[in-house]
């Protein structure tokens, strides 16, 4: 049999609510009804057809648009998104350990996705005690900013350490069963953050900074911390964060400038602390993955079992 895959960060919701792509549809079928410049990659068949058996599902808002009161509704209403699909019979949100289980006994027989939700950027939170009804309905990861700075911590694209409110809601986390997806956090907030919190922590789509050297990256020692920790890396095959030169409207990159991340963060986590995190459909297309990426099923070609999915289902089962 395949290995399953697993999949640690993909935008669904937002992808149907910001974008109004519909992602019943098989992947070419939207393809050839979507107005957007950026070729999709990513539909729950396409999720199917790869053997996908667990994406971890972001709600995510924009945080330099709008502001506290609209952040909130948007994340409830992705929130009901992803419900509305369970409903429907497309996917199953796994929201305690023994959902998990029953899920990946399941899975072989029916194929059908399984998601776990992440809550990407605390900023939409107005105060740490607001992560518990979100975590009443399922939520299991947090990252505590998304670019820019939020109320608990410093981001990747504005610098500063975790706040009081930010140690806070570290203490919710652990408290709750949330786990931390260090993505996004400033480097000096990362580090204090994986002192103080007890809980488990992955980052579910970075890239190694020694190769992309920017802050949105991880740099060798927060890999090797990580990996020290028993936390998995979600790596982004998108190529503006695989080569630094890359800009859009060149050539898709190979395979290669892939694999020599997946090479370097794996020298740092070891073999079992590396995984995917694809980000598709965040904010980029077809035209920005590399050459031979055109869907989910085409990943399979870049690692072993461990790496397509087990290391992240090994995490999950540690702490879920
Ligand atoms: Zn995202």
């Amino acid at each position: 049999m395949e290995p399953v895959m697993v999949d640690a960060h993909l935008d669904l919701a937002w992808n149907v609510r910001a974008l109004g792509r519909d992602l019943t549809l098989p992947l070419d079928r939207l393809r050839a009804q979507d107005p957007h410049p950026d070729t999709p990659l990513v539909t729950l068949p396409s999720l199917r057809e790869a053997g996908v058996a667990v994406a971890f599902a972001t709600l995510f808002v924009d945080p330099r648009e709008g502001g506290i009161d609209a952040w909130q509704e948007e994340v409830w209403a992705q929130l009901a998104l992803y419900e509305a699909w369970e409903g429907a019979g497309l996917v199953r949100i796994l929201r305690e350990r023994e959902d998990l289980l029953a899920h990946l006994e399941r899975f072989p027989k029916d194929g059908t996705l399984g998601l776990i939700l992440l809550l990407e950027g605390a900023h939409a939170l107005p105060t740490p005690e607001d992560l518990r009804p979100l975590r009443a309905r399922g939520l299991r990861l947090l990252s505590l900013t998304w670019a820019t700075a939020s109320p608990y911590a410093g981001g990747n694209a504005e610098a500063g350490p975790l706040t009081g409110a930010g140690r806070e809601l570290l203490g919710e986390m652990e408290r709750l069963g949330v786990a931390l997806d260090l993505s996004h956090l400033a480097e000096e907030a990362a580090w204090e953050a994986l002192e103080r919190f007890g809980g488990a922590v992955c980052a579910t789509h970075a890239n190694a900074q020694a190769l992309v050297p920017t802050p949105r990256h991880l740099p060798d020692p927060l890999l090797q911390a990580l990996g020290e920790r028993g936390g998995v890396l979600g790596l982004v095959p998108f190529n503006a964060f695989l080569d630094p030169g890359w800009k859009r409207g060149m050539k898709r990159l190979p395979l290669a400038a892939f694999l020599r991340h997946k090479a370097h963060a794996e020298a740092f986590l070891g073999p079992q602390g590396v995984g995917l995190g694809t980000d598709w459909d965040g904010g980029f297309g077809l035209e920005a993955v590399p050459e031979g990426l055109d869907r989910h099923r085409d990943l399979r070609a870049l690692g072993d079992g461990g790496f397509l999915g087990e290391n992240w289902l090994r995490w999950l089962r540690s702490w879920f």
